[in-house]
């Protein structure tokens, strides 16, 4: 165990919004005592008494494309079900690009079910019988494990070579220098680096950063064009960033 699990984390209020766990298992008094056990320790809890129903519930298909599936955390996974048996299941869900951790709960406990079961995709297997602290803290564990950070927004920052850009901030940077553009070179500039490489005309430049409602002369384009090569490129009369594409435009890279 690392340091950094052994020292005391703050854990305000634990018996609420620790996740919900869905509980595969088509014995009823396994099914109740997990539920139950689960419940007590602040799990969300949903139940499926079968493979098919799990499925359903995890937005998985048999043969069709998947649709959204409620916000489960776990999987607490029986193998010996009724119609789909949990290793299907299992190999399904993930076949599906359906990540949520998985785990097994089987009286099936030899070494070769619990390989088994890893490498189909269960994160975690334990053996009935079982002791409930024991699979309240696996679950615990399983979830701080997925706990995710707070989600970046990726379009946040845009990245084209030694460019950065942050289009929420008004800011670019070449390396580490932050460079000052205008606010239409900014535009300008944003626009490239959310396609490199393409090649944008003059019009659909002014299109896109000017509206269609600029009155001026194109040229315009290469004149911001102009400026913007000053500030970011070591030889503006010979780009490596925005270069021009005779006889359509320009593009960067
Ligand atoms: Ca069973």
């Amino acid at each position: 165990m690392s340091s950094l699990e052994l020292s005391p984390q703050p854990q305000p209020n634990l018996r609420v919004g620790l996740g919900r766990v869905l509980i595969v298992e088509d014995e009823e008094l396994i099914r109740e005592t997990v539920a139950l056990g689960l419940a007590e320790e602040g799990f969300d809890i949903l139940i499926a008494e079968d493979g098919l129903k799990a499925l359903d519930i995890l937005g998985g298909t048999v043969a069709a494309s998947r649709v959204s599936r409620p916000d489960i955390s776990l999987v607490v996974l029986d193998l010996m079900l009724p119609g789909m048996n949990g290793l299907d299941l299992c190999r399904l869900l993930r076949h599906q690009g359906i990540d949520v951790p998985i785990l097994i709960l089987s009286a099936k406990g030899t070494e070769t079910d619990r390989v088994v079961g890893l490498e189909i995709g269960a994160d975690d297997y334990l053996t009935k019988p079982f002791g409930m602290r024991e699979l309240v803290a696996r679950c615990r564990a399983l979830l701080r494990r997925q706990h995710h950070p707070v989600p970046v927004e990726k379009d946040n920052v845009l990245k084209f070579e030694d460019i950065t850009l942050y289009p929420q901030e008004c800011r670019v940077f070449l390396k580490d220098d932050e460079i000052n553009l205008s606010p239409k070179e900014f535009r300008i500039l944003e626009l490239f680096m959310t396609q490199p490489r393409r090649v944008w005309s003059r019009d659909q430049i002014i299109d896109q950063v000017w509206g269609h409602d600029f009155m001026g002369d194109n040229k315009t384009v290469d004149v911001h064009i102009r400026w913007i090569r000053e500030k970011l490129e070591e030889d503006p009369s010979h780009p490596t960033y925005l270069k021009t594409v005779r006889g359509f435009g320009y593009r960067l890279g």
